[in-house]
C-alpha cells in the first residue's frame, strides 16, 4: 500500500456573511463542509466539481491560507491544523500552490530571478551564489531554459508564465503541492505540455499532487484518485479507473458525460444534468443533489445519504447517494 503523504479529516470551511441586521443571525456558507480523503506520497488526488462547489476553498484550506472552520490536515505524518504561526511559517516549506492564472499570480515588476530567488531566501540557508545556482538549476527542470533569468513576467507567453508558477512551487522541495485549475487558462496544445511536465515532475520528485479541475478530461491522466465534490462535500471518491469506467453517483455521471471525446465529438448525455447549482447559503435539505438528480427518489428530498462503500478488490470506492445505501427500498 503506498505511503501516505496527506490526510484530511472532516474538514470545513464556514463564512458568516456580511448583511444581516442582526450580527447573531448572520447566514452561514458552508464552503467546505466535512470534507475527508487521503493522498499517497507520490500521487495526485483530482478534485473535480462545478465552478462555485469549494473546491478552491477547500485547497487553500489544506495549506492554512484559509483557517479551516474545523477538521484536521496531516501532512507527512506531522498535524498542521493547529499549528502556531511561526511553527506554520516553517512547515510552509513543505507545502506549496499552483495558482490558476500565472499572470495574475507573479509580480508584473520582478524579474524571474528576483521571484525565484523569494521562497528560497525564506526557507533554504545558504549563499546568494548558491540560490542563484537553485534558480538557474529550476529553470532547467521546467523547460524554460536561462535567457528567462532576467525577464519579466509579460515577456512570457501564458504557458512559459505557468512554468515560471511551477517552478516558484518548487523551489523549496515541497512535499505537496495544490494545484488550484494550473491549465484551465491555457490554450488546449499548451495544456497538455504542462500537464507532462507536472507528470515529469511528480515521477522524478515524488511529489504528491491535489490537482483541482472543473474538467474530468484534464485530471484523468494525471490522478490516481478523484474525488468529485457538490455543494462543500464529496460525493463520491474512487480510483481513476473506476470513476471513469463506473461511476456511481448521478453527479459524476452527468459531468462524464459532458467530457469531449476524441475527434471532436461529444458523449451522448444519458441524461441531462439541468440548471445551475443551489446556492450554498441556502442547500436544498435531503440528498442537495436532488434539486437537479434525474434519478431523485421521493426520499432523496428528506434524508441526507450517508457514505456507501464500494469496496473493490481492497480498492475504496466511496459514494453518497441513496441508489447504493441497501437500507432504503427503491
Ligand atoms: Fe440523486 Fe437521490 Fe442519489 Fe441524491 S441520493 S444523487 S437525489 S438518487
Amino acid at each position: 500500500m503506498t505511503e501516505r503523504m496527506l490526510e484530511v479529516h472532516a474538514l470545513a470551511r464556514h463564512f458568516s456573511v456580511r448583511g444581516g441586521i442582526l450580527p447573531r443571525r448572520r447566514p452561514v456558507l458552508r464552503a467546505v463542509d466535512g470534507v475527508s480523503f487521503e493522498v499517497g506520497r507520490g500521487q495526485t488526488f483530482g478534485l473535480v466539481g462545478e465552478s462555485g462547489c469549494g473546491k478552491s476553498t477547500l485547497g487553500r484550506s489544506i495549506l492554512r491560507l484559509l483557517e479551516p472552520t474545523r477538521g484536521r490536515v496531516v501532512l507527512d505524518g506531522a498535524e498542521i491544523t493547529g499549528l502556531d504561526s511561526a511553527a506554520l511559517k516553517r512547515q510552509r516549506k513543505d507545502m506549496q500552490m499552483i495558482f490558476q492564472d500565472p499572470f495574475a499570480s507573479l509580480s508584473p515588476r520582478r524579474t524571474v530571478r528576483q521571484m525565484l530567488q523569494e521562497p528560497l531566501a525564506l526557507h533554504v540557508p545558504g549563499s546568494p551564489a548558491r540560490r542563484v545556482a537553485r534558480v538557474r538549476e529550476l529553470l532547467d527542470i521546467v523547460g524554460l531554459g536561462q535567457s528567462a533569468l532576467d525577464r519579466y513576467p509579460h515577456e512570457f507567453s501564458g504557458g512559459q508564465r505557468q512554468r515560471i508558477g511551477i517552478a516558484r512551487a518548487l523551489a523549496v522541495e515541497p512535499k505537496l503541492v495544490v494545484a488550484d485549475e494550473p491549465v484551465s487558462a491555457l490554450d488546449v496544445s499548451v495544456q497538455s505540455q504542462v500537464l507532462n511536465l507536472l507528470a515529469d515532475l511528480q515521477t522524478e520528485f515524488g511529489l504528491s499532487f491535489v490537482f483541482i479541475s472543473h474538467d474530468l478530461a484534464v485530471v484523468q491522466h494525471i490522478s490516481h484518485f478523484i474525488g468529485v465534490m457538490y455543494l462543500g462535500k464529496l460525493v463520491e471518491t474512487a480510483p481513476v479507473d473506476r470513476i471513469y469506467a463506473m461511476p456511481a453517483h448521478p453527479y459524476t455521471r452527468a459531468l462524464l458525460d459532458a467530457v469531449p471525446v476524441a475527434g471532436g465529438t461529444r458523449r451522448i448525455r444519458r441524461r441531462a444534468l439541468d440548471g445551475e447549482p443551489p446556492s450554498p447559503l441556502n442547500p436544498p435539505g435531503g440528498c442537495p443533489f436532488h434539486t437537479r438528480c434525474p434519478e431523485a427518489m421521493p426520499i432523496c428530498s428528506r434524508r441526507v445519504p450517508r457514505t456507501i462503500e464500494l469496496e473493490e478488490h481492497g480498492r475504496s470506492h466511496q459514494v453518497r447517494c441513496h441508489l447504493h445505501d441497501p437500507d432504503i427500498s427503491q
